[in-house]
């Protein structure tokens, strides 16, 4: 009988794949792990116990076949790997990526508790699905046939990205809209190369368009059409659009030159990545070169503009966070590597105000203030509150606002007050047609949940398609029992 593959994880360690040198990687916007080669991924893999109860496919939101394309990968029949992983997501080489695996699979991976250290499986998502493009393995879309409706999704990120893909296959014509002039979402302008090298989302993109998917972009909904008249020209609407009103700090001197919001400043920077000219990095506003940056937050935005402001070749990068490193919402796993490129973080301080030559002169300074953790809140942090008489100060030229994101005012955007929002602004959805108050109009991801993360959205993205299928069958069969009677 042939020897099992798997259950190595007591002769075979944890091995990720290699990271850059931080001195080699804060030179470039170039993805800072190494890849792994076949026979390391094949190994990782084989560490798995497979598991009767896999805690790993249980804790991913994806439910993706975990145990299954791991022993796969061991076997060495990487094909089908590939296709297994690939039947549950329409990105897994994004998650791979960009997932907080040390939250979701890894961190419930069965040999992480006793003590062996997780599987790798996001290593190895990554790998599996790179090698398919890389062999010619990632097939065209193939759409049914014609069905005679077709499908708007606004917002080209990936809940609408990922409902685009499996509307079209089904045989639906589908119109993206996106205000953007590139499709992507945050995945192209929020999250920047050295977490998600933008080749890897584009040939995504590029494969739907010729799989007939049809993106109009620069096109935004309130701008260049209201709602009303993408109702009128389809038969179903998706509002996939994401949160981007930035949370305010207020504090004196916050309108102060140099003071930006956390979107703009990568936006710009992702921007000077495709090549884009970008007159306000250029002309420094929005360049940390040479300057002293401060970037306010503690969340995965923060992590992402102060590694950004590292490879700009700012003079010094500080993160000022109002609660410890144990109570940050971001990942530990790019605070070791914010650390590792040079960033300082400021714990438990917060901003009072920013000096400035006059008013909305140019910024030198933040004033702050040391914080200290009182007792728990309704979500069971612990609310910090000023420390008071140990106000402090830090020489910036550039400050950057990272403290999160809340949904724009939709129903005024587009022109439709008939659009039900929540107290928090989200799109209010009947959880299980995941239609909004519109009839023939439905919403996934962020602008529903608020800011979350990538592999929620494609969830919710796969998700939404089902019903929006089930809705437009319904719309057909009556149109043609009509017709019949
Ligand atoms: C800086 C940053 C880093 C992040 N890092 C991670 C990470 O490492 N891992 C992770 O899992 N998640 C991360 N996230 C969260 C993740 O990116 C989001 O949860 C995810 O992209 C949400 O997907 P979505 O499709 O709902 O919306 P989005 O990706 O926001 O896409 C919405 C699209 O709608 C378009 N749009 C909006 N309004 C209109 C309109 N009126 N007309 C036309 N188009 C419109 C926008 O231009 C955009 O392209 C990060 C977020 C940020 C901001
Ligand atoms: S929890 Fe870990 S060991 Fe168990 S099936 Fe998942 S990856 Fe394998």
């Amino acid at each position: 009988m042939a020897k099992d593959p798997m259950l190595k994880f007591v002769r075979v360690g944890q091995d990720y794949p290699a990271k850059r040198p931080a001195e080699e990687r804060s030179a470039d916007f170039g993805e800072i792990a190494r890849k792994y080669e076949a026979v390391k991924a094949e190994e990782q893999a084989s560490r798995c116990s497979q598991c009767g109860v896999p805690y790993c496919s249980n804790h991913c939101p994806l439910h993706n076949h975990i145990p299954d394309w791991l022993r796969l990968t061991a076997e060495g029949r990487l094909r089908e790997a590939y296709e297994l992983s690939n039947a549950t997501s329409t990105m897994p080489e994004i998650c791979g990526r960009i997932c907080p695996q040390d939250r979701l699979c890894e961190g419930n991976c069965v040999i992480e508790f006793s003590g062996h250290g997780a599987v790798t499986i996001g290593s190895v998502e990554k790998f599996i699905t790179d090698t398919a493009w890389a062999e010619g393995w990632v097939e065209p879309l193939r759409p049914l046939p014609d069905r005679g409706q077709s499908v708007a999704v606004i917002g080209a990120g990936p809940a609408g990205l990922t409902a685009a893909e499996l509307l079209r296959v089904r045989g639906y014509e589908v119109h993206v809209y996106d205000r953007h002039d590139r499709a992507g979402g945050l995945l192209t302008y929020g999250i920047p190369g050295f977490k998600l090298e933008k080749p890897v989302v584009m040939r995504r993109v590029e494969r739907l368009a010729e799989g007939g998917v049809q993106f109009h972009l620069g096109f935004e909904i309130g701008r260049d059409a209201t709602m009303a008249e993408l109702r009128e020209r389809h038969d179903a609407v998706l509002i996939a659009t994401g949160v981007y009103k930035p949370r305010a700090i207020k504090a004196p001197g916050v309108g102060s030159n140099g003071v930006v919001d956390a979107l703009d400043y990568l936006i710009a920077s992702n921007r000077k990545s495709f090549g884009d000219a970008v007159p306000a990095f250029e002309d420094g506003s929005l360049n940390a070169e040479g300057k002293n940056v401060v970037v306010i937050g503690g969340g995965d935005t923060a992590m992402d503009c102060v590694r950004t402001a590292i490879r700009q070749g700012a003079k010094s990068v500080k993160c000022l966070y109002r609660r410890d490193r144990a109570n940050m919402p971001g990942s530990q796993r790019e605070v070791a590597n914010a650390e590792e490129e040079g960033v300082e973080f400021v714990w438990l301080s917060a901003p009072e105000g920013f000096e400035a030559d006059g008013e909305g002169g140019r910024v030198s300074a933040v004033r702050a203030t040391r914080m200290r953790l009182g007792q728990p809140d309704a979500s069971g942090r612990r609310a910090p509150e000023p420390d008071p008489g140990s106000e402090f100060r830090l020489d910036a030229d550039l400050v950057v606002k990272a403290l999160g994101f809340d949904p724009e005012d939709l129903p005024k955007a587009f022109d439709a007050d008939e659009l039900s929002v929540t107290r928090w602004g989200t799109l209010r959805v009947d959880h299980k047609t995941m239609q909004t108050s519109l009839d023939g109009v439905f919403a996934a991801g962020d602008i529903v949940r608020g800011a979350s993360l990538v592999v929620w959205a494609i969830r919710d993205g796969r998700d939404v398609a089902e019903r929006m299928h089930a809705f437009l069958k319904a719309k057909a069969d009556a149109a043609r029992e009509k017709v019949a009677a």
